[in-house]
């Protein structure tokens, strides 16, 4: 097991809410827990997922249940967009990215922290949103944290549900952290109307256990944030000290 790398603020890029909860909550919590300030990014408010449906108005529910979650989380500040759910594919990288960047400003973020590429439930949204954070990352030369899954937890969930899970072997995780859930649990209990009736969630916790793993997608190194100013490189703390992929991380730029 290892830690959570270092940063001074963090800000979390997702697609919907409930994924600040259900993917990056313990991670969000842990930051939070630590003192380091945390900001949330959400590019749609979710309103394609059948689930909640007959709580009444899905664009308010959905953004009440996001405020309500990330106060349990912690986080300082939510930004809400109103980008077309089930769609964000099709929006431009690059217009994205805008919002990306200005929401970095806003949070002096020193480190994004996203879902992993292949958008861990196989989400077209959550792999459009990573792209984005990843374009303005790999410009102003800050370091992107992946929450993924094991390989063995895509591989049972896919095979109970017939979902699309993108898991990660081994050799591709840089981080494992123990987690601590109780805060994560509390803000994933804030989206009821996608929270109950949702056996994968449950399911994949289960799998989980106390585990939680990282990938880097930009490591770190960069010295120069959103503003262009001079910013502190958040720690390396992400592996295993003396390990091959410790070595590995430090080495790489
Ligand atoms: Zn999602």
């Amino acid at each position: 097991m290892s830690s959570l790398p270092e940063a001074s603020s963090v800000l979390a890029v997702c697609a919907h809410p409930d994924d600040e909860s259900f993917g990056l909550g313990a991670a969000l919590a842990a930051f939070a827990a630590r003192g380091t300030p945390t900001a949330v990014l959400c590019l749609t408010h979710g309103t394609a997922s059948a689930l909640g449906t007959s709580r009444g108005d899905l664009h308010q529910i959905r953004a009440a249940e996001l405020a309500a979650a990330a106060r349990e989380l912690g986080v300082g500040n939510v930004e809400l967009l109103d980008y077309p759910d089930g769609a964000l594919a099709q929006q431009p990288t690059d217009l994205l990215s805008g919002h990306v960047q200005q929401a970095a400003a806003r949070a002096n973020a020193s480190l994004l922290l996203v879902f992993d590429e292949g958008g861990v439930t196989g989400h077209p949204d959550h792999q459009q949103a990573t792209r984005a954070a990843r374009l303005f990352a790999r410009r102003a030369r800050l370091p992107v944290l992946a929450w993924a899954v094991e390989h063995q937890v895509a591989a049972t969930l896919n095979f109970e549900f017939g979902t699309s899970f993108a898991g990660r072997t081994t050799d591709q995780i840089d981080c494992s952290v123990e987690a601590d859930r109780q805060r994560q649990l509390s803000a994933i209990t804030c989206h009821a109307s996608q929270a109950q009736d949702n056996p994968v969630l449950w399911r994949r916790l289960e799998l989980q256990g106390n585990r939680e793993v990282f990938r880097w997608l930009n490591r770190p190194g960069a010295t120069r944030g959103p503003g262009g100013s001079g910013r502190q490189a958040p720690g390396t703390r992400c592996a295993e000290p003396g390990s091959a992929r410790y070595a590995k991380t430090r080495a790489q730029p």
